[in-house]
């Protein structure tokens, strides 16, 4: 980080004290409260923190206290509705070193290989999020009451009831310098879309981190609750975060995606890293769609609006939205499998590994294809040669376990412990849902 600069912008924007923040195994943040004048301490790693406190740290409650250190590409946001604060995105650092639990320095390690390879990758996300609020009877409603209708995609009503939030939202990011270009409502009622410039990866991640607090605390100040989670309402389309990937010369000003001369503008850089994700397409899912929830948005029954625009076989194709892997424009690639509920860091570090481990093998791929996927049956998909992603998060993590590829890019001692983690939360759900009797039960079985 660079001190100077730092403490010039505390000095324009009047920051009277910082978040110093990492995430935790989830992507949830945490942080410490710090006074603007104690900057220079945390580059010394004065912010400690007891990591058994937090999910998926690697540490006993008899464990020395992890630091949150900023780093030199630690990116500053100025809170812009909450003048004289700011958050710091920082790396978990033990005796100055960073920690291997540490999702944020994974990420900056795979990058780093990556790099040492030639290579600089570049992201887009695209979040998708519910604006909702709990209905008098407990249930879980969308905090627009009037938003009703059964195509809601694009409804310029709805854009218009809700622009105070979207516009304050829009304001905010631009003004920390994001780049928003466009904006929708999208496919389900009370959700919406951010779309802001594409950058690098780690950048974006700290982004997505920053985003999703900032989308969260407007909408709470306005009574309501925002969520990211990928499935919150059964008959309706879910959530999801797709993320627009493309690999760029070691000094980010080439893009190695881009080939004109192929009819999908992909160079065989991009190809074999499509080939990548091709291959780790089921043990990725456990990194980018990491809940019990992310499998109830793809492979869904259509809702209501008639399409999940989500996917639900191991498959690519050109400008399609029923493909897992989507080629939008020449030169990047769109992975439509993610939702926000994945920790930004280990998403991107697990697309990396994978697409990297592609391009180490120089894998090819077919021309893809361009029907409608979601008219495809499983037999039918079965004996045309094509996979289904994982149906549960259960599955998905039997399958990261036997992906060596990824859990090298989470390391010897955090893919373990990933592992436990989320298996425990799956479990836990599991356990749950054997030990109750459902309406779906009691109707079949009641009569026998
Ligand atoms: N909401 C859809 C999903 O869960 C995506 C809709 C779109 O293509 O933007 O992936
Ligand atoms: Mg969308």
């Amino acid at each position: 980080m660079n001190i100077a600069q730092t403490q010039q912008l505390f000095q324009d924007k009047d920051i009277k004290f910082f978040l110093m923040s990492f995430v935790d195994m989830h992507g949830t943040p945490r942080a410490k409260l710090v006074p603007a004048e104690n900057l220079e301490d945390m580059l010394e790693g004065a912010a400690g923190f007891a990591g058994f406190a937090v999910d998926g740290v690697g540490q006993g409650p008899h464990d020395p206290d992890l630091s949150c250190v900023p780093q030199g590409d630690s990116t500053v946001f100025p809170l812009p509705w909450k003048p004289g604060l700011a958050w710091i995105a920082g790396n978990l650092q033990m005796d100055g070193q960073n920690w291997d639990y540490c999702p944020r320095a994974i990420l900056t390690r795979t990058l780093e290989e990556a790099r040492s390879r030639g290579f600089t990758l570049k992201t887009g996300v695209e979040p998708e999020f519910f604006l909702v609020d709990k209905k008098a009877d407990g249930t879980l409603g969308v905090a627009d009451a009037a938003d009703t209708l059964a195509k809601p995609c694009y409804g310029q009503l709805s854009l218009l009831r809700n622009a105070d939030f979207l516009t304050t939202l829009i304001t905010h990011l631009n003004e920390l310098g994001y780049g928003v270009y466009q904006n929708d409502h999208e496919d389900a009622n009370g959700q919406f879309e951010i779309n802001w410039r594409f950058g690098d990866a780690l950048k974006t991640a700290d982004q997505v981190s920053f985003f999703k607090f900032m989308v969260k605390a407007l909408a709470e100040e306005r009574g309501q609750c925002a969520t990211f989670m990928p499935k919150p309402f059964a008959n309706l389309t879910g959530s999801g975060a797709h993320y627009h990937l493309s690999l760029w010369d070691a000094e980010g000003k080439d893009n190695l995606f881009l080939d004109k001369s192929d009819p999908r503008g992909l160079s065989s850089v991009a190809l074999s890293f499509l080939g990548g994700l091709l291959a780790h397409a089921k043990g990725l899912c456990a990194l980018t769609a990491p809940t019990v929830n992310s499998y109830k948005r793809f492979g869904a029954r259509s809702p209501r609006s008639g399409a999940t625009w989500a996917p639900v076989f191991i498959a690519h194709g050109g400008n399609n939205r029923t493909m897992m892997v989507r080629v939008p424009a020449p030169g990047r690639l769109e992975y439509r499998t993610a939702d926000n509920s994945s920790n930004p860091y280990l998403a991107a570090a697990g697309l990396l590994a994978a697409g990297m481990d592609g391009i180490a093998r120089g894998l090819k791929v077919d021309a893809g294809r361009d029907d409608n996927l979601f008219l495809l049956s499983s037999k039918e998909a079965e004996a045309q040669g094509i996979d289904l992603l994982p149906a549960t998060l259960g599955e998905a993590l039997d399958e990261l376990e036997r992906d060596e590829v990824l859990c090298a890019a989470l390391g010897s001692d955090y893919a373990p412990v990933y592992l436990a983690t989320k298996r425990e939360e799956w479990d836990e759900y599991h356990e749950m849902i054997a030990k109750s009797v459902t309406a779906w039960e009691l109707q079949r079985y009641l009569s026998i």
